[in-house]
């Protein structure tokens, strides 16, 4: 070894000196895990109104949110008092102590929405409370406010604005960029919320960079019936081909919960599934239980086997882990497994009724053309087919041990299939 190479040996054995990182470039890389890409700023924003209870959201998207983000509510506004540290990280008005967490209903409730809005981007909040004569409005960067907040004109409610998304980080930008456009995921998001929220009126539009607003994308209306607002948000093809499903279990030993909600039956033919989640009236993604309900499909209806699922399932707020993720995509929940395969024998036990209904209506109007389609529907899965089990027998196992059945063959997967894939998806894994 000649000198030089001793000393390169020493150098590299000093260990690097750690320092503490400037404030801003912590605030700048944490703002850009919660706000991923435009779509998760407008989740964010139409989460803080429906927060703050409005009863409309109006949307507004330029360049696929690049350019800008604009969401507009009629909610409860934010104090003038509030303005000062509305955009610092980890200040909100949903959470005082750590124990909340455990019963929160909010959306949102770790205050770091605006902040890292406001890192990334250019945020312009105008806002009115009760009683006030006129609004404010003022701007953020980094936090804070860019100037006093200023007396302006306002109708009930907060709108918030951000401008020229990502302008500092090129990188983020630019693949952003070169993938399609965010808006199509951002009318994605909206028609779920809708689908959801039916109290609330939602629309969403673009505006071009030489036009005005063009026709809203979605555009909801407030209605007591969920199958309307269905209708209203993805068509009347698909409304009309959903089934209303529910299913339940109250063992606080097993599990305990409530489901209900609406799923495709066999005239639902599209090319891709499509499943809206809701857990304790979150929207949340829940691979297992996606998985599960398609392997049913797919065994009982191969020919719509990417299915419309629109599913609300209720839990004890004590049952769901919402902190999992920073934004809030998955929660975890207690006896998750057992949830998941209860929900997949209702879907199962609706879809084996609902042919075995078009098998029977088919044979009815095979053998006697006079009688009428419309009372099939009204006919009793267990007055149908010869074959058909007791009412008596538990449902779950109703569904699964008839190994003649077609249907029934699935049981041999199910049994290994979704229990392993269940138990790799660690995220998922949340049986405490
Ligand atoms: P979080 O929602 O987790 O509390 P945010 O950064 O999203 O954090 O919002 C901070 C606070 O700003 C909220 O707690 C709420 O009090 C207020 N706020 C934000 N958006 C609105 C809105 N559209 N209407 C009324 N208040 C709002
Ligand atoms: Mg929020």
């Amino acid at each position: 070894m000649d000198d030089k190479e001793t000393e390169r040996a020493e150098v590299s054995l000093e260990p690097p000196k750690i320092q503490r990182l400037e404030e801003s470039v912590v605030n700048r890389i944490a703002a850009g895990e919660v706000i991923q890409r435009p779509v998760s700023a407008v989740k964010e924003l139409v989460e803080n109104s429906l927060d703050a209870n409005s009863t409309s959201i109006n949307v507004v998207v330029k360049d696929g949110g690049l350019k800008l983000i604009q969401v507009s509510d009629d909610g409860h506004g934010i104090r003038y008092e509030d303005l000062a540290i509305l955009c610092e990280r980890h200040t909100t008005s949903k959470l005082s102590k750590y124990e909340d967490l455990q019963s929160i209903k909010s959306m949102g409730f770790r205050g770091e929405a605006l902040a890292s809005m406001t890192y990334v981007g250019h945020v312009t909040v105008t806002t009115i409370t009760k009683g006030q004569l006129h609004g404010y409005r003022v701007s953020y960067r980094d936090g804070l406010m860019e100037q006093e907040p200023k007396p302006c004109a306002a109708v009930k409610g907060t709108q918030i604005m951000v401008e020229n998304l990502f302008y500092n980080m090129i990188a983020r930008k630019k693949t952003l960029q070169n993938s399609s456009d965010d808006y199509t995921k951002i009318v994605d998001l909206l028609s779920r919320l809708a689908i959801h929220h039916i109290n609330v009126g939602f629309s969403c539009r673009k505006v071009g960079v030489y036009h005005g607003a063009a026709r809203a994308d979605v555009h909801s209306v407030t209605t007591s019936s969920r199958l309307d607002s269905i209708r209203t948000v993805y068509g009347v093809s698909v409304a009309r081909s959903l089934m209303n499903i529910e299913a339940s279990d109250n063992d606080p030993s097993t599990s305990v919960f409530k489901m209900d909600g609406f799923i495709s039956d066999s005239n639902y033919v599209a090319k891709k599934a499509t499943m809206v989640l809701f857990i304790n009236d979150r929207l949340v993604e829940c691979s297992a239980l996606k998985r599960a309900i398609e392997i049913v499909y797919t065994a009982t209806l191969p020919k719509a086997s990417k299915p419309f699922i629109y599913m609300s399932i209720v839990l004890p707020s004590e049952h769901v882990d919402v902190n999992v993720h920073p934004t809030k995509r998955e929660v975890s929940l207690l006896n998750q497994e057992i949830i998941v395969e209860k929900i997949q024998s209702a879907v199962e036990l609706k879809l084996r009724q609902s042919n075995e209904s078009v098998t029977y209506q088919e044979q009815t109007v095979a053998s006697s053309p006079s009688s009428s389609l419309g009372t099939s529907k009204e006919l009793q899965p267990k007055l149908l087919s010869p074959g058909s089990q007791s009412q008596k027998v538990p449902v779950h196992k109703m569904v699964r041990t008839d190994s003649l059945d077609p249907a029934g063959r699935l049981h041999a997967y199910l049994q290994t299939k979704p229990h392993k894939h269940l138990a790799e998806n660690s995220s998922l894994t949340a049986v405490r």
